[in-house]
């Protein structure tokens, strides 16, 4: 027998690989975790190590933690009345154009300190964690300055420690075009390409690109140039692409190789033809859509047919997903869009770690994969998917404060 630090044994241990089992199923499963990483997975009976810790699965799910790789979830105040206003038959358009919506909450949140923008969203942060959700990704885009953007993406940064978590931080600065630029929207995309995204860059504060690509975001022709931008300073992109009409974005953001196309409601087969080619993922928001009451669903039988992998996420936002319930995400996917339990899991596990560039630290039980490892009282890895945010893991390996 050989020592190591954990040793799991006995679990239905979902390994999301694709080893040709359902969810990567191993039956009476068994891993080994040495220095926060995995370096032995298979039957419990081969295992030949001996941990300082042991932990006895008893026929229980083990799976990967779990990865919400889209939220907007730093950021101050709420949008409760639009709620209200949504209710009484305002499009989420009309208020946008009424300067509420995204621009409510960059006023709030130009307004808040760094301290308070950190304290606000750590209670979400932590909620995440309470189901499994062990990486993050938060997008800035509520400062629409180079000062507030820095203040955001900085407190995500600082969320990672206080959460124990690990964060990956995407530059959203064209999320929306600031009351200051409304009259001149080129200005505001120089001020991205040209000061923001360069800053942002130098002091290392995001590991990808986004846009918001709609008739009441950003044209193609604007997200280009931000693309551009990010291509110049080597960063990856990501966009919120097809959410409301179809614009190209999913053919644009494949066309940059970028990691993922997020809603993708409207996505053509010509875009999602092109999404396969570079592999980029689709990343499905049902809580959005659901919220917004929208009819037109994302092409699952397109990416099925294409070969393209799905993720599903929060979208944790204060206007169209105010919510922190990943596994409540997990239902709807399927519910909504007609996913299976097994691409449910998939999404927030390997397909989430593909969509922030994870794919080789996270979302897999393998040898070299996070030792973050999740226990949960109940067998079957459908019971994940059924019950709403129901269940609390047991998180077997704790922060492991690896750099991703
Ligand atoms: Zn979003």
């Amino acid at each position: 027998m050989k020592n190591c630090q954990h040793v799991i044994r006995h679990a239905n241990l979902i390994t999301c690989q694709d080893n040709g089992n359902p969810y990567g199923l191993i039956e009476d499963g068994a891993l080994a975790i040495d220095q926060g990483k995995i370096i032995w997975v298979g039957k419990s009976i081969l295992c030949p190590y001996q941990g300082t810790k042991e932990v006895n699965a008893k026929g229980q799910l083990v799976s990967p933690a779990l990865i919400d790789c889209h939220t907007h979830l730093v950021f101050a105040g709420n949008r409760a009345n639009e709620f209200a206003m949504r209710l009484t038959g305002t499009s989420y358009e009309e208020i946008a154009q009424n300067g509420g919506g995204i621009l409510s909450t960059v006023q709030a949140t130009r307004e808040a300190t760094l301290d308070d923008l950190v304290s606000l969203s750590l209670p979400r942060a932590m909620d995440l964690r309470s189901q499994g959700v062990l990486t993050i990704e938060i997008k800035s885009g509520y400062g629409l300055d180079l000062e507030t953007e820095i203040k955001m993406l900085k407190a995500a940064r600082t969320l990672a420690l206080k959460a124990q978590i690990d964060v990956k931080t995407t530059l959203l600065a064209a999320h929306a075009v600031p009351p200051e630029y409304k009259e001149n929207r080129s200005s505001y995309i120089d001020l991205i390409c040209q000061e923001i995204i360069p800053e942002v860059s130098r002091q290392g504060l995001a590991d990808a690109v986004d846009a918001f690509c709609e008739g009441i975001g950003f044209s193609v022709a604007e997200t280009r140039r931000v693309f551009d931008a990010a291509a110049r300073w080597g960063l990856p992109v990501k966009l919120h692409a097809d959410q409301l009409s179809d614009l190209s974005g999913s053919t644009l953001v494949a066309e940059y190789g970028g990691l993922s196309a997020d809603h993708v409601e409207y996505a053509s087969e010509k875009g999602v033809k092109a999404m396969a080619k570079s592999d980029t993922i689709a990343t499905l928001l049902p809580y959005a859509f659901y919220a917004l009451q929208e009819k037109n669903k994302p092409p699952v039988s397109w990416f099925r047919k294409h070969g393209v992998d799905m993720a599903i996420a929060t979208d944790c936002n204060p206007g169209t997903a105010p919510t922190t319930n990943l596994h409540q995400c997990l239902h709807m996917a399927c519910t909504l869009f007609g996913l299976t339990t097994e691409e449910a899991i998939l999404g927030v596990t390997r397909n989430a770690a593909k969509a922030l560039a994870l794919e080789h630290k996270k979302g897999q039980i393998d040898i070299g994969f996070d030792g973050t490892i999740l226990l949960w009282n109940f067998k079957d890895p459908a019971e994940l998917v059924y019950w709403q945010g129901h269940h609390r893991p047991q998180i077997i390996h704790t922060y492991s404060n690896t750099q991703i």
